[in-house]
């Protein structure tokens, strides 16, 4: 098993910086969304591209990476064919600088003022499964897996993990990332969330809350239970920890040395 930390950790810095001060720490570094995110798509391929080279160079592990988020999620609505094209540019970097894993949320679609709620859930989930479908043979072309995160927001398909087993259902390279701490704010007990997804689980998102809102804290910070949880998520998945910091340089990084400090405890 392979520990890695999530760039989310460096927010007070620039994508490039947050992996020099992590490589001085810790050599499992995961390119996490929050950084990709805040630039548009064209700058998000090119700091992407730029700092895959970067990681080649310093020697760190970059085998996981999360796929960037609103841009996935505008350009879906905008349209099907653009969904995929940008959805194919972003998994062809990843893949061209060894990237094995990427994590990837489910897509929401626009609420339709004539649908009742239960229509809409049932079109979310239909075309949640087509848009995977199709990812599955992109990404066995290219190579790498795609591991589609337990949502946070309840109202989406995606937070449950029935639906997430019904998406991934049949598709080779398609897996299910666990985050820890989406199912813990969403009342899933993590240790039965764990045992029920085992056979899909590729990677798993490790941080802790108090169980009222979405706090990426270290583990032991909240109130999830980690002996029993690490005793299920132990073997052979990668763990990722998707720790946030958005404070001084300073205080981020004594954030990553402890993180990775626990995460070893409990998982190495
Ligand atoms: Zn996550």
């Amino acid at each position: 098993m392979t520990i890695y930390i999530s760039t989310a950790v460096m927010q007070c810095l620039s994508l490039e910086e947050a992996i020099d001060v992590l490589a001085s720490i810790w050599r499992g570094i995961e390119i996490g969304h929050s950084h990709l995110d805040q630039l548009d798509v064209l700058r998000a391929l090119e700091t992407l591209t730029r700092v895959l080279m970067h990681g080649k160079e310093l020697d760190v592990e970059l085998s996981v990476a999360h796929m960037p988020m609103s841009h996935i999620e505008n350009v879906f609505v905008e349209s099907m064919d653009r969904g995929y094209e940008i959805t194919r540019k972003f998994l062809e970097v990843y893949s061209r600088y060894g990237i094995d894993i990427v994590v990837m949320h489910t897509i929401p679609l626009p609420i339709d003022i004539s649908e009742r709620m239960e229509q809409h859930i049932v079109r979310e989930l239909e075309f949640n499964k087509r848009v995977f479908r199709y990812l599955d043979t992109v990404a066995k072309r290219l190579g790498i897996r795609i591991a589609v995160e337990n949502r946070l927001e309840k109202w989406i398909v995606g937070a449950l993990p029935l639906d997430l087993l019904e998406i991934v259902d049949g598709l080779e390279s398609i897996g299910i990332c666990i985050d820890t701490g989406h199912a813990h704010v969403n009342k899933l007990d993590v240790e039965s969330t764990v045992k029920l997804l085992r056979d899909r689980i590729v990677v798993a998102h490790v941080h802790d809350n108090d169980g009222s809102r979405d706090q990426h804290l270290p583990p032991m910070m909240g109130s999830i239970d980690w002996y029993k949880v690490s005793k299920v998520l132990r073997g052979s998945i990668p763990i990722v920890l998707e720790i946030s910091c958005k404070d001084s340089v300073e205080r981020c990084k004594n954030v990553a040395i402890l993180s990775v400090e626990i995460g070893r405890k409990l998982f190495g």
